[in-house]
């Protein structure tokens, strides 16, 4: 067996503590005679595995008790419509569109009500986050959405914006743990869970409780609503099981690592690695404003298209999987998620140092 180095921005890398785990489970899960894809969501071993995911998720982000932590299907795209069919009241909402995802989001609600585009960065590419310190937000907009962290093209928001008092609405799906967050500044947190915790089909909501109510827009279905998922923990019908028990091991892992706060040390340490040789090289470039930099997800240009199709092609050679750019923008990225080791990183640079000998 060998591995690679997995650079995927999603789904993506795993734990290789998790998987082998996983495996040994496989036919029988602790003593059940079953796999836990196999069980009743409903019995009581698959109640602990549930229980003891929220549980740990929970104190990993220091969730406090007045948010319910939701793990739904759909993806996260699926949020898009759900976030404008549960809140928006007024039908007005503002978005901050950062890169392809928060435009999506953005045209989806706009399905809805009126969804009021209050900062870009359109103009360069989405290569850097707009100042929002100080939007014109209206005052009757139900909620300020953000992207946290841009899968794409590689930014993340290191303030978040001065919502005037507005629910703030944030997808962090691929920055889901990579570092401690104040959940209190947050209306809603969601992501899916295949860019840094676990296999595609699961997505988690953390919502504050008063966001959850009866008065949805007419029209939502009923699996669209979150009270009815909130109400029922989760299990009004049968959930990604087995993804949430994947899930659940990657929260151990976290813990065992050391939570959130190590996370962040491991992924600044890691993320540096890469960032200080795109800054001297000869031959690479970032095309990330130095201050909006993810720490997740690194695009990089050699500046020649045919330059960088080569590097993919000798790179995926050498073992280094997934490296080129997002269809849209061309170029390469190196998605390097939590469970992607620094050997990794380091090993990514050493051959981008010899491709840059050879090449420039
Ligand atoms: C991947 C991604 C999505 C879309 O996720 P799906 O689960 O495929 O719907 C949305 N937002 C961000 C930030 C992403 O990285």
């Amino acid at each position: 067996m060998s591995r690679v180095y997995n650079f995927s921005a999603g789904p993506a890398v795993l734990p290789e503590e998790v998987l082998r785990e996983a495996a040994d489970e496989m036919l029988d899960y602790r003593g059940s005679g079953m796999s836990v894809m196999e069980m009743s969501h409903r019995s009581k071993v698959y109640d602990t595995i549930i229980k003891e995911a929220e549980a740990d998720l929970r104190e990993l982000m220091n969730i406090p008790d007045n948010y319910k932590v939701l793990f739904l299907q759909g993806g996260a795209s699926q949020q898009f419509a759900m976030i404008p069919m549960n809140l928006m009241k007024n039908r007005k909402a503002a978005y901050i569109v950062t890169g392809q995802w928060a435009k999506k989001a953005y045209q989806e609600a706009k399905l809805y009500g009126e969804a009021i585009e209050v900062a870009s960065s359109a103009d360069k590419t989405f290569s850097y986050i707009p100042d929002c310190s100080d939007l014109d937000i209206p005052e009757d907009a139900d909620y300020v959405y953000i992207c946290e962290n841009n899968t794409i093209y590689g930014t993340k928001f290191k303030t978040l914006p001065n919502t005037k008092g507005h629910t703030l609405v944030a997808d962090v799906s691929s920055c889901f743990l990579s570092e401690p967050v104040d959940v209190t500044k947050y209306g809603i947190i969601y992501g899916g869970v295949q860019k840094n915790i676990g296999p595609a089909g699961v997505v988690i909501v953390i919502i504050r409780e008063d966001l959850i109510t009866e008065d949805v827009l007419p029209g939502t279905p009923t699996m669209l609503r979150y009270k009815i998922h909130a109400d029922n923990d989760s299990l009004y019908n049968t959930p990604p099981a087995y993804g949430i028990y994947i899930c659940g091991k990657v929260f151990k892992w976290l813990k065992k690592m050391g939570g959130l706060q190590a996370m962040k040390e491991r992924n600044e340490k890691k993320a540096k690695i890469l960032y200080d040789f795109l800054d001297e090289s000869r031959l690479f470039k970032g095309t990330v404003r130095k201050e909006d930099r993810s720490l997740m997800n690194v695009p990089f240009v050699t500046g020649n298209e045919e330059l960088d199709a080569k590097f993919v092609k000798e790179a995926k050679a050498a073992g280094f999987e997934n490296l080129k750019g997002h269809r849209t923008v061309g170029g390469m990225r190196a998605s390097i998620y939590n469970a992607m080791p620094i050997e990794g990183v380091e090993k990514l640079v050493e051959f981008m140092r010899k491709f840059e000998a050879e090449n420039a």
